[in-house]
């Protein structure tokens, strides 16, 4: 006994020579996120398709329900396999594939066929006819309906022949490794944890780094940014979270800076470091949850001064979306209820009452060298006493 499905792609679809890279990238996936399942999965491309079989001891809906989280996946799709794909098996097939899935067969169905193999018996559109032919006959219950039918009986000639009803949306996206790596920059809040998400869904592997002030900032504090990338990684696969102490830095800043620029400051030491662990970790590119307007440390004028100071390019997919919009993929992905546990950041610590909401660069590039007896030292505290955990779902 066996059960097999078929994986279906979009995106990678319409990539010219490269396609098999893409397709060898989401069977590796797959492979990868099956592997701790129960059950012995055998995983190959046929055609347009990813064909998995799984034998032994599994559970489908887990099978179904992690492949729908592989980026990459379009839809997923449990199948009967026959075999032997004279027209007789296929429509005897078809009819116990009916008989077996559902109880009363008295609902509207349309066929929908596809085949492969040009040299079959019948085109598609002859397939669709002679099939519901077939099952009007056998079921005299059924009725025909090529609008708005309530089932829709899919027929796929291919090697073998394929027949399911069920077709289930993967969340899209591009297969994980075809794309380098980033590195995200993980706080606690709702926003960086969806950004991550939205580059990691373009294929791009994350590493992530995530700034503490102990004593200010609780252990809680920190295991949620752990629990956060846990949860992102059930997506990105697994994260190399980098654990910042910014502790000292955030206090000589706050001691030698003029308070409402300090945020700023902060948000440029941390650009700083980010895109040196970037750099040593070989990510191509930071990644922040930054939006346009959101706070005073993420206008336009501030966004610019904070990135003036990175030399590698900064990814902010969540820059023209609203809060409530990125509540809502919080939501679908996840980490929303962690996100909103109410722990501290160290941004809001020492947060002035009236930050500068239009920094002026030079200005600011003025007072950072206020710091500049010790930033050197601390900054290379900082990253001595970094600490990496490795987060995987
Ligand atoms: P989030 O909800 O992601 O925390 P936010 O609305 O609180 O975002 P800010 O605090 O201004 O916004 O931070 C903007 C971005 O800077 C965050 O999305 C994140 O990418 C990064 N960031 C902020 N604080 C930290 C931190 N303590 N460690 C790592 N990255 C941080
Ligand atoms: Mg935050």
């Amino acid at each position: 006994m066996y059960q097999a499905f078929l994986v279906k792609y979009a995106e990678i679809g319409i990539k010219g020579k490269n396609r098999y890279k893409f397709e060898n990238a989401l069977c590796d996936q797959i492979r990868r996120r099956l592997d701790p399942l129960e059950g012995d999965f055998v995983v190959d491309k046929e055609q347009g398709r990813i064909f998995l079989e799984a034998r032994g001891d599994f559970d489908t809906d887990e099978i179904t329900e992690t492949i729908c989280r592989i980026f990459g996946v379009s839809a997923v799709c449990p199948v009967d396999v026959v075999e032997d794909k004279s027209w007789e098996s296929v429509t005897q097939a078809a009819g116990d594939f009916l008989e077996k899935h559902y109880d009363a067969l008295d609902f509207t169905f349309k066929v929908e066929a596809k085949r492969s193999d040009k040299q079959y018996l019948y085109t598609s559109p002859e397939i669709c006819v002679e099939m519901g032919a077939y099952l009007l006959d056998r079921f005299p219950q059924l009725r025909v309906d090529v609008h708005k039918p309530q089932v829709r009986v899919w027929v796929e000639i291919r090697e073998k022949a394929f027949i399911y009803s069920v077709v289930i949306p993967g969340i899209g996206g591009m297969p994980l490794g075809t794309n380098g790596k980033a590195m995200l920059l993980l706080s606690g809040g709702i926003d960086s944890p969806v950004a991550g998400y939205m580059i990691a869904k373009r294929g791009v592997y994350l590493d992530a780094v995530y700034f503490h002030a102990p004593p200010y900032t609780s252990e809680r504090a920190r295991q949620k940014v752990i629990d956060l990338a846990g949860q992102v990684s059930r997506y990105s696969g697994p994260i190399r979270l980098h654990i910042v102490n910014f502790t000292d830095i955030q206090m000589y800043i706050y001691e030698q800076c003029p308070h409402e620029e300090l945020t700023i400051i902060m948000r440029r030491y941390m650009m700083r470091i980010a895109q040196k662990l970037a750099e040593e970790n070989d990510c191509l590119g930071l990644i922040t949850g930054e939006s346009i307007g959101q706070v005073a440390s993420q206008t336009m004028h501030s966004l610019a001064v904070t990135n003036e100071v990175c030399t590698i390019p900064v990814y902010r997919p969540l820059i023209g979306f609203d809060k409530q919009d990125i509540m809502n993929l919080a939501e679908k992905i996840g980490t929303y209820e962690t996100s909103i546990l109410p722990y501290e950041d160290c941004c809001t610590i020492f947060v002035a009452k009236h930050p500068v909401t239009k920094p002026n660069a030079k200005v600011i590039r003025h007072s950072e060298t206020k710091l500049e007896e010790k930033i050197g030292q601390l900054l290379q505290q900082a990253f001595e006493t970094v600490e990496v955990v490795e987060i995987d779902e």
